[in-house]
């Protein structure tokens, strides 16, 4: 086999096994060969540049900012769909469908994601190009973002036309959007407010290694350009499942206007159990002939039609309203109800957000107001039933100080929430601060989890994070439901936290605003804890991803001498708090490969190569052996690695050629 053909090989190989995995759910490997086979090509595709295609399986990853998105103008116009709300709106359009188609009319029902439309278009059975809906006639090209997401074939499998547009929406699933704002509750950010605004926030991200990180699909829907290969809507969905594009199964083709009725009826009551959501059903008439017969208005085609499902509400009584206090000191309000069934679950507490929402809402203790769920993780209060309220009832008084440690609270311009100020005593903000410190993405210390911190402080054993390191036995165990065993395993997890790398240190102490990636950049950056107390505002802002308010709260974070104090407690036990070069990855370019690195360079130093070539994700092996990847070369290599490599058949790139394929600068 040719090298061409054994890349060509693997990524299709890889192309199936992503799209059993991704879009079936039916994997036929397991991950670890799924790895495997992945190293290898990328192997091959940096030891072989010249078969580079930007749909390769290993583009999932991204790669590459985009500063402005190109306008496109669509190849096909994109147009939006007419609403229905009742039978009776489908009664009345089937009437005008039947003015103008003489036979029988046949519908496809499908479920209406709610996300972002897409354009995707294929020419020889590969994605060339994604657009953004915009307008309908021209929208942006977010090909790259796109590429990342895996349940989006790369390339299909024939027979395809020359050229198509499939349309699509990017959702994000439920599970996946919550776990991103537990991250970002984590970071002391505002959680995201719903999937939708999420996912069409993503396919505008600039940096497509980010949206890469992101769990978001791609439902498809509609094909532009198959008349040849299918002869009704319903048969073109199958086709772009057989083509490997996910098309949720639940469509189905209704006879009549009564089973249409039927699948919305079901769909209405069981949007809840999709892991995704969902605002409606389309319903379109299923012969692409009638269709072609029956056109399109100025707005959208005569033969389709979404039927909207109302928000899910319930009405029930706000009984009083209680102020939660997070680790940066932030109150939240939350409205506690009488109990009511909601979208399958009982809801007891609704987000009221801050006081601006209360205040426009004029919501007051007693109150029926309606509540709603959509992807929310707590329920929110849309409004109130003022009909039933009675006439003495007063307005809610925001409070004033803090409910936990009787602080004045404050409000900072231009934010939305109030705030206590007293970081060192109130009790919700340190033993928040200690939770976060001790979780899994910062310190992971083991052995340790919130309720026993909780333990700790209200014993007053710990006050702040580097009281941890001066706990004792003597100390742990007299307290209750502290075994022997699990005070050594504690003590133990402290002592290992000690080695964590420095970038998940600075990401453990809580600044505000400055999460896992903000504090990998600030590592890379600065390497060292002292460089960037030193750093000044513009220092900061200089670094990738740091925008003014970052760098403001990282200032002001190390301009508070109690908080230096902490950090330099914490560096006399011996924490990292500068960056071991290597740890800081900078792309997975070169993850899977054996290296070797021989002779003298002329840019760099062999530790700077070395270093260079673990941040790409490589390993430096000292002797050539046949599962070396690949020798970088100086001058004066040595004449028996030149002579083994030449033996085993281990190719050898200079040091030119190897920095110009990891686009390294030096
Ligand atoms: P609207 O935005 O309310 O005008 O609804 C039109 C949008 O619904 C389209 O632009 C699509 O993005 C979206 N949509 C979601 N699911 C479907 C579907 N199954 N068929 C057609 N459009 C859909
Ligand atoms: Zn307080």
């Amino acid at each position: 086999m040719t090298i061409a053909e054994q890349i060509n090989q693997i990524r299709e190989e890889l192309h199936r096994h992503n799209y059993n995995y991704y879009v079936l759910d039916r994997p036929e490997i397991s991950d670890f060969e799924f790895d495997q086979k992945l190293k290898r090509l990328i192997e091959l595709e940096v030891t072989y540049p010249e078969y580079d295609d930007p749909n390769s399986p290993t583009k999932r990853v991204g790669g590459g900012l985009t500063s402005g998105f190109e306008t496109i103008v669509h190849r096909n116009r994109m147009y939006s769909l007419d609403n229905s709300y009742s039978k009776q709106d489908l009664i009345d359009w089937e009437k005008r469908l039947q003015k103008v188609v003489e036979s029988d009319i046949s519908y496809t029902c499908e479920l209406k994601y709610d996300g972002a439309s897409i354009s995707l278009t294929y020419e020889d059975g590969k994605l060339s190009r994604a657009v953004t809906r915009g307008d309908g006639v021209q929208g942006d090209d977010v090909t790259a973002n796109i590429r990342t997401m895996h349940s989006v074939p790369l390339q299909i499998q024939p027979p395809f036309p020359d050229i198509f547009d499939i349309r699509g929406e990017i959702i994000l699933p439920l599970i996946g959007f919550q776990k991103m704002n537990k991250i970002r509750l984590a970071n002391g950010e505002e959680p995201y407010r719903n999937p939708r605004n999420t996912a069409s926030g993503s396919l505008k991200l600039q940096d497509s290694r980010e949206v890469a990180k992101r769990p978001l699909e791609c439902m498809l829907y509609s094909i532009v350009g198959a008349q040849t290969l299918a002869n009704t809507q319903f048969e073109s969905l199958e086709l772009a499942r057989k083509w490997g594009f996910k098309v949720p199964e639940h469509n189905i083709l209704a006879r009549t206007l009564s089973e249409v009725f039927e699948f919305i009826e079901h769909w209405d009551h069981h949007r809840n159990d999709l892991p995704y959501e969902i605002d409606g059903v389309v319903i379109k008439v299923n012969s692409l002939k009638h269709q072609e017969q029956l056109g399109y208005t100025s707005k959208s085609p005569r033969w389709a039609m979404a039927y909207k499902f109302q928000a899910e509400q319930a009405i029930t009584i706000l009984e009083h309203i209680s102020y939660q206090v997070g680790r940066t000191g932030a109150i939240t309000p939350v409205a506690n109800l009488s109990p009511v069934e909601l979208a399958g679950t009982t809801v007891k507490r609704a987000s009221l957000h801050n006081a601006d929402q209360i205040a426009k809402l004029d919501v007051r203790i007693g109150d029926a107001v309606f509540v709603e769920k959509g992807g929310e993780i707590i329920p929110k209060i849309v409004g109130v039933d003022l009909a039933q309220r009675k006439s003495d009832t007063p307005k809610v008084e925001y409070i004033t100080h803090c409910p936990e440690c009787h602080s004045l609270l404050l409000r900072h311009e231009g934010e939305a929430h109030h705030y206590c100020p007293n970081v060192d005593q109130c009790p919700p903000q340190i033993i928040g601060r200690i939770e976060h410190f001790i979780s899994r993405k910062a310190m992971d210390i083991e052995g340790l989890g919130g309720e026993t911190v909780t333990l700790l402080v209200t014993n007053q054993l710990i006050d702040n994070y580097a009281d941890l390191y001066t706990l004792t036995k003597a100390q742990l165990l007299p307290l209750e439901r502290m075994a022997a065993k699990s005070v050594d395993n504690l003590i133990e997890g402290i002592i290992k936290s000690k080695s964590q790398p420095f970038h998940r240190v600075l990401f453990a102490l809580g600044i505000r605003f400055v999460g896992e990636t903000v504090a990998q950049n600030l590592a890379k950056h600065f390497k060292s804890l002292d460089s960037l107390i030193q750093a000044s505002q513009e220092e900061l802002v200089a670094v990738d991803d740091i925008g003014e308010r970052i760098a403001e709260s990282v200032r002001s974070f190390f301009s508070d001498s109690k908080q230096l104090e902490i950090v330099n407690r914490l560096k006399s036990y011996g924490l990292q708090l500068e960056a071991q070069e290597a740890a800081v990855p900078i792309s997975t370019l070169l993850q899977g490969c054996n290296i070797v690195v021989s002779g003298v360079f002329k840019n760099l130093s062999r530790d700077q190569l070395k270093l260079l070539i673990e941040q790409h994700g490589g390993k430096v092996v000292s002797s050539i052996s046949s599962k070396t990847s690949f020798v970088v070369a100086g001058e004066n290599m040595g004449p028996s690695k030149l002579e083994k490599s030449q033996k085993l058949g281990v190719s050898i790139k200079s040091e030119d050629e190897f920095l110009s394929e990891i686009n390294a600068e030096v």
